[in-house]
This record gives C-alpha cells, sequence and structure tokens, in this order.
C-alpha cells in the first residue's frame, strides 16, 4: 500500500498545464510548488495548527528551494515569476498548508507589488530609478539571506477597507521616519524578519490623508517594535496574526517599498493586487474535493480501506461539489490570467465575482465534504477539519471582503463613476 506521502505526491496539478495552455516555465515553477507542499509542508501542517505556531522551518526550506524569491525579478537573483504563475503556486500550496500559503502571500507581495506590479506603473524617471536602487536591497536580503517579510495593514478600523488614511502614522525626520500605531491580525507576528507596513506619512499640522499613504519595510528588531496579545484563533492558526505595537521606532527612508504617492497609485490602477489572498483558498477548495474523493474511495492514507461511494446521496454530492469547483477553478483562472494595469470595468467587476466566489465557495465545499464523509471524517487525526476551519477565514480578510465584493459589485454594476441620484 502506498504511503501517506506516496499518495500526496501524486496528487494531479489543480490546473493540468496542457489543458489550460499554461507555458513550459510556468508548469514547471507549479510543479515545484506542488512538490514541495506534498513533501514538506503537508508532514507539518497539523502540529502547526494544533499548537497555533508559526512553521518557520518551512520558511526556511522555501529560500533553500528558491522559492522566497518567486516574485523577484530575474535580474535580482529571483524567479521572476509574473501575478499569475505565482497565484497558481500559492494554490498548490494552500492545498497543503493553508496557513502557510496565506503566510507566504504576506511575504510574496513584498516582492510582487514591488517587482512586476511596480513595473506596470506610471512613475517619473527618478521615482523610478530611486525605486529600483531601494528595492534591490530588500531583493537581496531575501533572496541572499533568507529574510523573510510580512505584510500587516489592517487596524480593526475603516483604514484596511481602503475607506480612510491609516492610523498609524510616519511622521518624516532627518533620514527617514518615527512611526507610531498599531497593526491587528499581523501574520508572521514574532517571525518575520521586517514587517511591510501601510502608515500615513504625516507632518506637523498636515491632516491625514489616504494619498499620502507610505508602504515601509520595519526591521522587526528595531528598538519600539513589539508584538503583544493571544492567538488563538478557530482557523489559519499557525500564521500568528499578532498584535503589533509602534512606539516612536525609527526607520530609514531606504526601507521605502515604494516611493511616495505609488502605493494608493497601485491599489487605484493595479486593483487585482488585492486578489492575491485568494490562492490559498483556491488550494483549500481543491484539498476538501479531493479530500471527499479519496474519503469515498476508501483510499485516505491513515483510514480503514472502508468503501462509502456506492450510496447514490453521495455520488451526488461528489458530482455537485466537483461543479462547484469547476466553476471557481474557472472564474479564477480567468481572474488572475486577465490581471494588469489599467483594467477594464468588466474585469474589475470579475474580480470581486472571483474574490467572493472562492473565498466563499473554498468554505462551501469543505462544509459539503464533512457532510458526505460523514462524522469519522472530521476527526482532528485527518485533514478535513483544519481545511474547514481554515477555509471560513477567507471571507473576512480585508479590503476585500465577500461582504465588501458583493457591496462594489452592486454599486459599481448599477452606478458610473461620479453618477448620484436626484
Ligand atoms: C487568519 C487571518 C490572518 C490575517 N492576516 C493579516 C495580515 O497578515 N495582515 C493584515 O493586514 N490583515 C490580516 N488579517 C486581517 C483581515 O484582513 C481583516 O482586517 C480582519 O479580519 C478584520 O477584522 P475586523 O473584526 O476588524 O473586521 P470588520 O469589523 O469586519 O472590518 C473592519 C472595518 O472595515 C470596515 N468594513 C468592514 N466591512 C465593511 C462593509 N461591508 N462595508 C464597509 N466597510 C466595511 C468597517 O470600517 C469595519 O469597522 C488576517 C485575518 C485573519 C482571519
Amino acid at each position: 500500500m502506498p504511503s501517506a506521502l506516496d499518495l500526496q505526491a501524486c496528487d494531479a496539478p489543480i490546473f493540468e498545464p496542457a489543458s489550460f495552455r499554461l507555458a513550459a516555465d510556468e508548469a514547471a515553477l507549479i510543479d515545484k510548488a506542488r512538490s514541495f507542499g506534498a513533501r514538506v509542508l503537508a508532514p507539518r501542517a497539523a502540529q502547526h495548527d494544533r499548537d497555533a505556531t508559526f512553521p518557520i522551518e518551512n520558511f526556511r526550506d522555501m529560500h533553500q528551494e528558491g522559492l522566497l524569491g518567486i516574485c523577484v525579478p530575474r535580474g535580482d537573483g529571483g524567479a521572476g515569476a509574473s501575478f499569475r504563475s505565482y497565484c497558481l503556486a500559492a494554490a498548490e500550496l494552500g492545498r497543503y498548508c493553508g496557513a502557510t500559503a496565506l503566510s507566504w502571500n504576506m511575504h510574496v507581495c513584498s516582492t510582487l507589488w514591488t517587482g512586476a506590479l511596480a513595473d506596470d506603473l506610471d512613475m517619473t524617471a527618478h521615482e523610478r530609478a530611486v525605486h529600483n536602487a531601494r528595492r534591490k536591497q530588500h531583493y537581496q536580503r531575501i533572496v541572499r539571506d533568507g529574510a523573510v517579510y510580512s505584510q500587516p495593514f489592517s487596524e480593526g478600523g475603516a483604514a484596511a477597507a481602503g475607506l480612510v488614511a491609516f492610523g498609524t502614522e510616519a511622521k518624516p525626520v532627518a533620514g527617514g521616519f518615527i512611526i507610531n500605531g498599531k497593526k491587528i491580525f499581523a501574520s508572521l507576528s514574532g517571525a518575520a524578519d521586517y514587517y511591510g507596513i501601510l502608515c500615513t506619512e504625516r507632518g506637523e499640522g498636515e491632516t491625514a490623508s489616504r494619498r499620502n499613504t507610505i508602504y515601509l519595510a520595519i526591521p522587526a528588531n528595531a528598538p519600539g517594535v513589539s508584538v503583544t496579545g493571544d492567538w488563538d484563533p478557530l482557523g489559519m492558526r499557525a500564521t500568528v496574526s499578532r498584535t503589533l505595537l509602534f512606539k516612536d521606532a525609527f526607520v530609514s527612508e531606504d526601507e521605502m517599498l515604494m516611493p511616495r504617492g505609488v502605493y494608493y497609485r497601485a491599489a487605484t490602477s493595479w486593483p487585482h493586487m488585492f486578489l492575491t489572498l485568494s490562492p490559498a483558498y483556491m488550494g483549500l477548495a481543491q484539498a476538501a474535493y479531493d479530500f471527499t474523493v479519496s474519503y469515498l474511495r476508501g483510499e485516505l492514507p491513515g483510514t480503514p480501506p472502508v468503501k462509502r461511494r456506492m450510496y447514490p446521496t453521495k455520488q451526488i454530492a461528489v458530482a455537485e461539489m466537483r461543479i462547484m469547483l469547476e466553476q471557481t477553478k474557472a472564474l479564477w483562472f480567468q481572474a488572475i490570467s486577465e490581471a494588469r494595469a489599467n483594467p477594464s470595468k468588466a474585469q474589475v467587476l470579475r474580480a470581486y465575482a472571483t474574490q467572493f466566489t472562492v473565498m466563499e465557495n473554498a468554505n462551501a465545499l469543505a462544509v459539503k465534504a464533512i457532510r458526505t464523509c460523514g462524522g469519522q471524517a472530521m476527526l482532528k487525526g485527518l485533514a478535513l477539519e483544519r481545511i474547514y476551519r481554515d477555509s471560513r477565514c477567507g471571507s473576512l480578510m480585508l479590503p476585500w471582503t465577500a461582504e465588501i465584493c458583493l457591496d462594489r459589485l452592486g454599486r459599481e454594476t448599477l452606478y458610473e463613476p461620479g453618477e448620484k441620484d436626484e
């Protein structure tokens, strides 16, 4: 009988390269992620979930595999993955450990947003030169030293939803900024080497404005930076998303991840940047389905070889799950393939519909998997109950929560920019 690891190594790609017409280098990268997920992440996932500990050894291993630098441009020593290639690779990791895939996303965005996305944005020649010089130092730390970055934006109010200026403030001083504020749900807190925060630059007497949002990498060991609070959530426990406090923390100007004004430009002209939280959940959706098929066939490693596939109600449930999975995959693949700067209105609306669909369907598939497989399938010794809990978190992720996607889809379909009712 094959071992659990043999079976996992045999999982088919979520997006079969020939059918989805993936380029050879894209397919190779995704294959690497899938095999890494099965071989390295899967065996460690349960314990980190149970103990709510951060799997830092996964990130050390990702450094060795070149996965920490997946979106670092090739010229800077990385794999130069595009937005789509990254999303496809991250979905493969999400199948085996949702929390690692989600935390990896926070790290990778510090390179994807400053790399391929920033290359698409309008910048003056001076801004571009300064940006390219600064990002080089971040990329070097990652590629050479294995530095891990995180992305703590949330503050508990409307800022992470994109409605008001961030309450965390950067006061300009000679050579850099003094940072004061608080970030909640900071995945990789206490584990990352740099916290890539969004904050509002505000000089004496100035009013806070979203346009003055700056994106800064704060060294985790800088004086004035601390991690506080407990972490005992329902799901995605291994992200260890505790609270970060900044009390008069000095950060050098060279730690700007984007020049002044460019984050605001990115958020408005490259909206698919916010779809990067979805791949981990696409992977969880696939994992819930895979589990069900394997369990009903009596082939799930670690369980008795009892078949349950002969009951018509279970066959119908699997058919419904397959339909939901194919619908989710098709929409997601379209959205990640067409992501670009200055997308059309239809593309933006499709991006909201995609985020909503992936986040809601991942959990709906896990719910159905539990009902279909039955009681023994939700025992903590098996992965399904973790998939169920992890997938529940997807629709809460700002700025594109399921509710906010619904709000925007409705409003932006019915109103053109600037249109009002009398
Ligand atoms: C496992 C996990 C890991 C996370 N990791 C990170 C991370 O690394 N970095 C990070 O920045 N965040 C992270 N988050 C946080 C996440 O993105 C949200 O910010 C967080 O879940 C919001 O919690 P809340 O209770 O403040 O949300 P809510 O109260 O739902 O929302 C916060 C505010 O957003 C606005 N808002 C919410 N819904 C609407 C709506 N429908 N219409 C208009 N405004 C609305 C309101 O002003 C509201 O007060 C993580 C969350 C989880 C669950």
